[in-house]
């Protein structure tokens, strides 16, 4: 019998683990979400400004026989995050895994930023992960997961235009190394994937980013979404039960 003859037993490293994915609707949240499900995790996912694309996000997982529900939550929004938590908590019993995507790329040139773009920058990459984790670590016991997504902007600056960007995600990876010492000693660990340019609705592979970053990419082509959910899951994993404080880049050499 040939390899690739042998039956596949199922096996689902995240069965019995409860996971939310902040904006989960679309991209690289969607992606995540779709994975941790098929790893067997229930999953809840928070959307702003797409309930749809949330619903078909649901609606695939249930399809494939998972559990999925979709809370809509901006994560600018300091008490609507807190709700997200507590309803995933409430909904599926636990919360195992919490993953910060939700992320906008406002910006410019510096003397251009305008100062609401700043705010809302700080709201949404900043302050919801900063609220979520808080909340999340208020429910999770030994064995839980906080993942970020920062960005390969935050150690390798490609472009002008992007300090306001770099900001969000250079606090995220500091705010990543500090909490590792809180939370380690209660069996929870805090990891930070680095996506590099990745085709989005954020960042689509041929849109006006590409044509700067593309000839930097040592792979020869923008990452996909499913490449970031496979760095995720890795995390999310007992696999990874070892892994705290790092800082995983998933960028295609970009950076390398
Ligand atoms: P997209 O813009 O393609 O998708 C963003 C997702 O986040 C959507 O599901 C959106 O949901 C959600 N979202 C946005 N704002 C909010 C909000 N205020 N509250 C709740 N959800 C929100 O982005 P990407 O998938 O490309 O990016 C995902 C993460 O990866 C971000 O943190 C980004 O900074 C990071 N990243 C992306 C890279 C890339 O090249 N694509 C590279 C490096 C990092 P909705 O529409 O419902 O609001």
């Amino acid at each position: 019998m040939t390899a690739s003859q042998y039956p596949l037993t199922r096996h689902l490293p995240l069965t019995g683990k409860a996971a939310l994915v902040t904006g989960g609707s679309r991209s690289i949240g969607a992606a995540i979400a779709k994975r941790l499900a098929a790893d067997g995790a229930a999953v809840a996912i928070t959307y702003s400004a797409s309930p749809d694309k949330a619903a078909e996000v649901v609606a695939t997982i249930t399809a494939d026989g998972g559990l999925a529900i979709a809370i809509e939550a901006d994560a600018g929004n300091p008490g609507a995050v807190r709700a997200a938590i507590e309803r995933t908590v409430a909904e599926f019993g636990s919360l195992d895994i919490l993953v910060n995507n939700a992320g906008i790329a406002l910006g410019g040139p510096i003397e251009a930023i305008d100062f609401r773009d700043y705010e809302r920058m700080i709201a949404v990459n900043v302050t919801g992960t900063f609220v979520a984790t808080q909340e999340a670590a208020r429910h999770m016991t030994t064995g839980g997961r906080i993942i970020n997504i920062g960005s390969s902007m935050a150690r390798y600056a490609a472009f002008g235009g992007a300090s306001l960007y770099t900001l969000t995600k250079g606090a995220i990876a500091g705010f990543n190394r500090s909490l590792v010492r809180d939370l380690g000693p209660r069996g929870i660990t805090v990891n930070t994937v680095h996506p590099g340019p990745t085709d989005t609705d954020m960042n689509p592979d041929g849109g006006p980013v590409s044509q700067i970053v593309g000839p930097g990419m040592a792979i020869g082509r923008y990452g996909k979404p499913h490449e970031i959910a496979s760095v995720v899951a890795y995390l999310a994993s007992p696999e990874a039960s070892f892994v705290t404080g790092a800082d995983l880049i998933a960028d295609g050499g970009f950076t390398a």
